[in-house]
């Protein structure tokens, strides 16, 4: 290992960082099939979603041919102060897995809100104060991007109403606290403060709430409230776009090196972690000019790719916002209560989706335990605790690793490594307590969902 130049971290200058994001739709020959309204099953116009969406943002959501949005300067500034983030070779994990492969992780945790979700949050807050509005409102369930917008937010002087699902947060007092820290206003879901979430409470007394309600009320204020917007996480082209800053320099670190990834693994829940680190290296890979072994790891508990269908669909429980053309369960789909792992979403973003069925991306499930297994081995050679979500790829990485271990294969093996885990403790205690269990839909389960979605 001493003779090896490749150092553990590989950072990049300030001045190595990207000045553009890249939008990788710009090089697919088959383009994501477009949002539909759901009254007209017409495609969105431009000035449909800028009722709901600021305008800048309405732009990037629909173009599919400009291939670089220059990032704004303080947009870059904002970055500069939690990025480049670190490619780190895990040199501990390889040595422990006794794998002839090289492993190397991205790692976008090193930040407050503890995930990659603040290199979108930033940019969505930016052009929401660029076009002179008061604020903007989102949902959160757990709470990571309901935080990574508090902080992008506050640093911008932008309100931030955030509808949190109500079992999270009771149950999960310590994001909620954050978000207070960043000045956002948190409301617990179903409240009675929207029509929605009034109608839903007169139904379901005593409900917990889901993402689903929580999204429909923020909408309802975004599209009701004089000079407010609504923004999403992950899903959205415009998210992808931001997230392309982690696969940009990535590219770049591994190129300084000369170093080439034979797989690149990520995590999935609604796709923008993974749709980011790719997308240079998807890029190339439609043009052409390189090929990479691309994998997607969803949990078995919510198998969108895996076992969901390339359909029309909406984006949330509510049906209120407009149809995508994605693999989903179903709208209607609720993940197990079991299931602590995180990735609970139904769909899976429109880029991703295309690929996947153009057969230039692969898709794998796993089961949470083997995950937090996998979790605590990565925590006790490499230092950092991982994100449950996160962990989904190190999972794939280290079978991909015990593989070339087999073969006697050197391959790269380039993961995601989306976050931290100190928020998801009471999980990691559920794993150690032994009582963590997979509970993994039924054929059946899945069906019944299936049926139930729009037919377009
Ligand atoms: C939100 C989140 C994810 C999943 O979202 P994607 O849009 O699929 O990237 C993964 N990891 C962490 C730490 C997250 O907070």
């Amino acid at each position: 290992m001493s003779e090896n130049k490749i150092p553990y971290k590989i950072y990049l200058e300030e001045s190595e960082m990207p000045k553009s994001w890249y939008n990788l739709r710009a090089d697919m020959k088959n383009k994501p099939a477009p949002l539909l309204n759901p009254g007209t099953l017409q495609p969105m116009t431009a000035e449909e979603l800028s009722g709901v969406f600021c305008q800048e943002l309405v732009k990037q959501e629909l173009d599919n041919d400009t291939p670089f949005f220059e990032i704004p300067a303080e947009i870059r500034d904002f970055y500069k102060m939690y990025r480049p983030s670190p490619l780190v070779r895990a040199y501990c994990l390889e040595e422990k897995l006794q794998t002839p492969a090289k492993i190397y992780y991205k790692f976008e945790g090193n930040n407050t809100s503890g995930s990659h979700k603040l290199n979108s949050a930033i940019a969505q807050a930016y052009y929401a104060k660029n076009q002179g509005l008061k604020g903007v409102t989102t949902e959160t369930g757990a709470g990571q991007w309901g935080t990574a917008l508090s902080m992008a937010c506050s640093y911008l002087g932008l309100d931030c109403k955030v509808y949190m699902v109500k079992c999270s947060y009771e149950q999960k007092p310590f994001r909620r606290e954050v978000m207070k820290v960043y000045g956002a206003d948190v409301t617990p879901s179903p409240s009675d403060t929207t029509n929605v979430g009034r109608k839903i409470l007169e139904e379901f007394p005593g409900t917990g709430g889901s993402l689903g309600c929580a999204i429909s009320e923020a909408v309802e204020v975004a599209t009701s409230t004089e000079g407010y917007r609504y923004v999403l996480g992950s899903v959205l082209n415009q998210v992808l776009l931001h997230q392309s800053v982690i696969g940009l320099e990535t590219k770049t670190a591994m190129d300084k090196y000369g170093i080439k990834p034979d797989v690149i693994i990520g995590c999935a829940g609604g796709g923008s972690n993974l749709g980011g680190l790719i997308s240079p290296f998807m890029g190339e890979k439609l043009r052409g000019e390189a090929d990479y072994r691309i994998i997607a790891v969803e949990p078995a508990s919510c198998p969108s790719f895996t076992r969901g269908e390339y359909r029309y669909d909406f984006c949330d429980t509510g049906m209120v916002c407009p149809l995508a053309k994605m693999y989903t369960l179903g709208s209607s789909f609720i993940p197990s209560a079991d299931h602590a792992g995180g990735l609970r979403f139904h769909g899976m973003s429109s880029v991703l989706s295309q690929l996947y069925a153009d057969g230039l991306m692969e898709a794998v499930s796993v089961k949470q335990t083997d995950v937090f297994k996998a979790a605590e081995e990565f925590a006790r050679v490499e230092g950092i605790l991982p994100a449950p979500e996160s962990s989904h790829a190190i999972l794939a990485a280290v079978n991909e690793a015990l593989k070339c271990k087999e073969t006697g294969e050197e391959k790269t093996i380039l993961f995601g490594l989306t976050g931290t885990g100190y928020f998801d403790l009471v999980a990691y205690e559920k794993f150690h307590m032994g009582e963590m269990v997979n509970t993994i839909p039924t054929d059946e389960d899945i069906r019944k969902s299936l049926d139930r979605l729009p037919k377009v």
